[in-house]
């Protein structure tokens, strides 16, 4: 029985981890993982390390490592095609930095595949976008926007010591969950990188501009919740632009619909999500208007009793007509629900389970400043408001919920005490 995971993200990974350990221990399946990096990182970290609060070669896993520790198969490669009669999916060549070929086309075989390929930033076809703004859908292009931050502070430092009026100008599109969380990690980073010798900056330098086109901020959580968050963002000078649409993006500068200017010294790009464009109705698979792969409730994909999505690129209804949101409790909740009903699937005497998602609220951290959330979704109807430091440790606990899934309740305290040694011995931001 050969199963194969393409995407080994918050969901694909954790699925991955838990059938090597009942299947692959005891050879009863081969599971291989596919993914086009070579380490883990988990996704809603990666506005810190864009912004340096996190390093991401200290919290990112290898692939390799954890395969070989949790009786799995890891094959680096980006998933090209599925052919569904002959039960193959075929990986796109590796190539190295200089387009050299590392590994050609290779193809898989499979009885069971689960999609778990995430999403990327949608761009809803605005002109610009592409080339001129950075988007956080990778460990890349994080480090990328990292590593220009840190290049422009240093500009800004040394004009300021000339310069009376310098100032450093961000402007980032979409007020979710991203775009809110990076404008405080970019305000924290800039006020602390004073203590790291960039003694000219002062706060009031950084100008960071937050446009949103609905009438306000996160608009997936509760209105009351939202406003505090607004709040803190205006506290800390956060220009939010509200019911203002972006139409184009040029070098340095977003042009919006009504025709405004925002100039701005780094774009970024963070207003909702889709699977990209090449796996639209893949192998005749059936995919929504932002191309995730529409499954049953069992999560198996609405025409393939052995092919299951979960995760972002999984459209899965629920009965009261809404759709999964695209989260990492959700891709959890979904690897979990899949594990359990692949175990059934093959073992062939019991019925396929349906999932039902569970809200367990929606939490924002707004850097060091404050946390701010809903808990209980599904019971309260988002409206038991957290905030202060029970939401900080709530917000922590969904990605150390996300390392127990991987190495269990021992190694993630490990890990736990290796942070807290690691605040101790390394500086606040990473510097380089
Ligand atoms: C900055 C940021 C902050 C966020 N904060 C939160 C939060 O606080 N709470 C929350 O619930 N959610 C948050 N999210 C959303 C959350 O990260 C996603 O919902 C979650 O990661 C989805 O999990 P997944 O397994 O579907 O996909 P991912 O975790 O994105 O994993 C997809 C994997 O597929 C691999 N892959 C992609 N394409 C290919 C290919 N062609 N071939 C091979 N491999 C491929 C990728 O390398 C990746 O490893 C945040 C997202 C971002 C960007």
């Amino acid at each position: 029985m050969d199963i194969v995971i393409v995407g080994g993200g918050a969901g694909g990974l954790e699925l991955a981890t838990r059938l090597g350990r009942k299947l692959g221990r005891r050879k009863r399946a081969t599971i291989t993982l596919v993914d086009r990096n070579n380490t883990h990182l988990w996704k809603p970290l990666l506005h810190e390390v864009a912004s340096g609060s996190l390093d991401s070669g200290v919290d990112a896993l290898s692939y390799r490592a954890h395969a070989y520790n949790h009786h799995f198969r890891f094959k680096i490669g980006s998933l090209n095609s599925v052919d569904r009669t002959a039960k193959t999916v075929t990986l796109a060549p590796l190539l190295d930095e200089d387009g050299i070929e590392v590994l050609p086309r290779r193809t898989l075989h499979y009885d069971i595949l689960v999609l778990a390929l995430g999403s990327v930033t949608n761009d809803f076809g605005t002109p610009g976008v592409r080339e001129n703004a950075f988007f956080l859908d990778a460990p890349a292009q994080a480090e990328r926007f990292h590593a220009k931050l840190l290049n422009d502070l240093l500009r800004l430092n040394r004009r300021a010591e000339d310069e009376d009026g310098a100032v450093y100008r961000v402007a980032i599109v979409g007020g979710g969950a991203t775009g809110v969380e990076l404008s405080a990690e970019l305000h924290n980073t800039f006020t602390a990188m004073k203590a790291y010798g960039l003694e000219g900056l002062r706060p009031e330098q950084l100008q960071i501009s937050l446009v949103e086109a609905g009438p306000r901020i996160l608009p997936a959580l509760p209105e009351r919740i939202a406003g505090a968050a607004h709040q803190e963002l205006v506290q800390l000078g956060v220009n939010v632009m509200t019911n203002t649409a972006v139409a184009e993006a040029h070098h340095g500068r977003f042009l919006t619909r009504e025709g405004e200017v925002i100039e701005a010294d780094m774009l970024v790009w963070a207003a909702g999500v889709k699977v990209p464009d090449h796996f639209a109705n893949m192998a005749g698979l059936e995919t929504n208007r932002i191309n995730q792969w529409l499954v049953r409730a069992t999560l198996q994909a609405s025409e393939d009793d052995f092919v299951y999505a979960i995760g972002d690129c999984a459209a899965c209804t629920m009965p009261d007509g809404q759709r999964v949101p695209p989260r990492a409790q959700s891709a959890h909740q979904m690897a979990t629900h899949v594990y359990r009903n692949i175990l059934r699937q093959i073992a062939g005497d019991e019925e396929l389970q349906d999932y039902r998602y569970v809200d367990h609220g929606s939490l924002v951290n707004l850097a060091r400043y404050s946390t701010v959330g809903s808990l209980m979704g599904n019971l309260t109807s988002g409206s038991m408001k957290i905030e202060g430091r029970i939401a900080r440790v709530m917000y922590v606990s969904l990605y150390r919920m996300h390392q127990v899934a991987l190495h269990g309740w021992f190694r993630t305290g490990l890990c736990m005490l290796s942070d807290s040694i690691n605040k101790v011995i390394r500086p606040r931001l990473k510097l380089h």
